[in-house]
């Protein structure tokens, strides 16, 4: 049985480097584990030679998603107009990059900064993000473009920390390229429960990173990836599934402040990507067997068009 979600991997398992070389070996790398997706953080989208970029991905056969986290100085969700501004050029920036990478889709902390804010968000800085967010939308959507906004934890942002409160956030942009981005590191801490967000989330989902509760090896924390993956299944998502997992080992220092990787529990890319496609593949295999014959028995389905597969596997 194939697995219909494409996988990926993100850069960040081996480095945080943007030279054309360093992407290379990385591309190499994810590609030859299986992966099928490989998604290139850009905190600075101007660093990347796109153009060599592309053509190493061609190559290696293997697709691309950008993804992007807006620093404390380029706040889309500041009250300051000139961060606010500064924030929505990046993501103009990644757009056009994702688009001349091949890409389709832009994800990440694209709402406000990813950092440990002190005091809750106003109402004037969600506005800002929301007006910002839209008119980036709309730049996006002529590429063809969709962002994928990331739900994160609390201690990472201050405006939205829940499938529900992203929703909200949805509707407010109004505008059908803008989805979530669910990631189940973030959801084990704020969600009350992960496959009632996925339900809620239904068609609104775009993206999907998979991350164990203490961000190491699938399998080796808390989190439920044979339950989270059936109701990702039920629920008719067909997006990628990205796994992502960080370590001082290869992050540059500011990078692991950032994100407070205080400790590691890897140091070995290369194992670290390939235990976790082998993980995924046999789990969402095994989630799709244990589907057979199920179907949604109201008049709508939960979310998008996947048809799950009938008895004996077949379509
Ligand atoms: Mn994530």
């Amino acid at each position: 049985m194939t697995v219909r979600n494409k996988l990926g991997a993100q850069a960040l398992l081996w480095t945080c480097g943007t030279s054309s070389e360093e992407l290379r070996e990385v591309i190499i790398r994810a590609a030859a584990i299986g992966y099928e997706i490989l998604e290139l953080v850009f905190p600075d989208p101007d660093a990347i030679d796109v153009n060599a970029v592309r053509v190493f991905l061609q190559d290696a056969g293997i697709g691309v998603t950008g993804a992007t986290a807006l620093a404390p100085s380029s706040d889309i969700s500041s009250e300051d107009s000139t961060i606010s501004a500064r924030g929505e050029e990046i993501l103009r920036k990644a757009v056009r990059a994702v688009a001349e990478l091949g890409g389709t889709q832009l994800c990440g902390m694209l709402c406000s900064a990813l950092h440990k804010y002190s005091s809750p968000a106003t109402e004037t800085g969600r506005a800002n993000s929301v007006a910002a967010l839209r008119r980036v939308a709309d730049y996006a959507d002529g590429f063809g473009i969709s962002l994928c906004s990331e739900i994160v934890n609390r201690y990472e942002t201050n405006l939205v920390n829940t499938t529900e409160q992203g929703l909200a956030l949805l509707k407010d942009i109004a505008r059908p390229n803008v989805k979530l981005h669910l990631d189940t590191y973030h959801m084990n801490i704020e969600e009350s429960s992960m496959e009632g967000a996925v339900l809620m989330a239904g068609d609104r989902l775009g993206y999907v990173h998979v991350g164990e509760s203490n961000r190491g090896y699938l399998g080796s924390g808390n989190v439920d990836f044979a339950s989270f993956l059936r109701t990702l299944l039920l629920g008719g998502y067909t997006g990628p599934i990205v796994f992502e997992s960080f370590s001082s080992a290869v992050l540059e220092p500011s990078v692991s402040s950032q994100l407070c990787v205080w400790r590691n529990v890897w140091d070995n890319s290369d194992d670290l990507a390939a235990h976790a496609y082998a993980y995924l593949t046999t789990a969402v295999e095994s989630a799709e067997r244990g589907l057979r014959g199920y179907r949604w028995a109201g008049s709508q389905p939960l979310g998008g068009k996947r048809d799950l597969p009938g008895p004996g596997g077949k379509q």
